[in-house]
């Protein structure tokens, strides 16, 4: 009964390469931490990253890996639905039916798209054109009450209630307008080039990186970007480093160490490795029994499709195809 009562939280993290430090503290963690409290639904979008991702293997690889990572962060997976996209059909089903509503200006709008054109992107598809919709019917399928994400997932969110509202409108009262969570102080976590730290900029810190995986990323943080730094404090190092430790730590330390930019980097990488150590030991445990992990998913799946299925029976009738 008491998760009936309780509210519920979704949030979707594509498998398109292995989960960073941006993705822990703008997502994960978030997810972690309200899992007592709120009914809660992490899940692997895999249709969405087949607009990057293409290669078969890399693709398993990226699924179990982000699934490895959700676990060893102390997912409880008595308590949440780990599951992932599409093996359940109702999100592209009902992405489908959003899309009969949806226009094409209000599509150009999205930021995904801007970029990939602003980018000049050799080869933007309808997929990633099309990403607000499915995105809407991930979270809508499901009532969701609460969306955690980074800043760059806020116009998307908008974009979903936009679309809920529209739906209700046509149809009548259907869907739960969400609300999309932004934790301020970490609603961009920015990449090594100081651009926001994403899984395909080729930007990032691994959350489980090794300890020679960080330090060769955290020596690349790019200090210099061509004038006088803010006081001798090199800014995507310190942007970076708020994060292991508080302002009041780090105060003393990048005085001590003003200008140095690699004494500074040197201690980040003590906090970086010293913040994951003890997370890696479990990880390797998780990774050791695949299949477990398969079961989890497997069982995250069959819980997920029963709520989608009775969702989409309500949508169908709403529309009329229901004889
Ligand atoms: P991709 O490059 O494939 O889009 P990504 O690193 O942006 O990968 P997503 O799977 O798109 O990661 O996003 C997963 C979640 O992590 C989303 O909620 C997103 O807002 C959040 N997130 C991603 N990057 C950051 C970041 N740099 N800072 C804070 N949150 C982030
Ligand atoms: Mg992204």
């Amino acid at each position: 009964m008491a998760s009936v009562m309780k509210k519920r939280i979704l949030t979707g993290i594509q498998p398109s390469g292995r989960p960073h430090i941006g993705n822990y503290f703008g997502m994960m963690k978030q997810v972690v931490d309200m899992q007592e409290e709120y009914e809660v639904l992490p899940f692997i979008v895999d249709y969405h990253a087949l607009s990057t991702v293409r290669d078969r293997t890399q693709m398993q690889e990226n699924i179990l890996n982000v699934a490895i990572d959700f676990l060893a962060i102390g997912l409880d997976t008595k308590k949440a639905i780990l599951f992932q996209q599409s093996r359940v059909s109702a999100h592209t089903e009902l992405g489908w039916i959003l899309n009969c509503i949806a226009t094409m200006p209000f599509l150009m709008r999205a930021h995904a798209f801007k970029d990939a054109q602003e980018a000049k992107k050799k080869e933007i598809t309808v997929g990633l054109f099309d990403y607000p919709i499915l995105m809407a019917a991930d979270i809508l399928l499901y009532d969701t009450d609460i969306v955690p994400v980074g800043k760059d997932q806020q116009q998307h969110l908008e974009m979903a209630r936009d679309l809920a509202e529209k739906f209700n409108r046509i149809y009548g009262e259907t869907f739960k307008l969400p609300k999309a969570l932004i934790k301020e102080d970490v609603a961009v976590v920015p990449g090594l080039d100081g651009k926001k730290m994403s899984k395909s900029y080729g930007n990032t810190i691994p959350l489980f990186a090794t300890r020679a995986e960080i330090e060769k990323a955290v020596m690349s943080i790019v200090t210099d970007s061509g004038g006088v730094e803010n006081d001798g404090k090199p800014e995507n190092v310190y942007a970076i480093h708020r994060l292991f430790k508080s302002e009041e730590e780090l105060a003393p330390m990048y005085e001590e160490h003003k200008g140095k930019y690699g004494d500074l980097k040197k201690l980040l990488v003590e906090d970086i490795d010293a913040f994951i150590a003890p997370m890696r030991e479990r990880r390797a445990e998780i990774a050791n029994d695949i299949d477990k992990v398969k079961d989890v998913l497997n069982n995250g799946a069959n819980i997920a499709r029963e709520l989608a299925d009775a969702k989409m029976q309500l949508v169908r009738d709403r529309l009329g195809v229901t004889l």
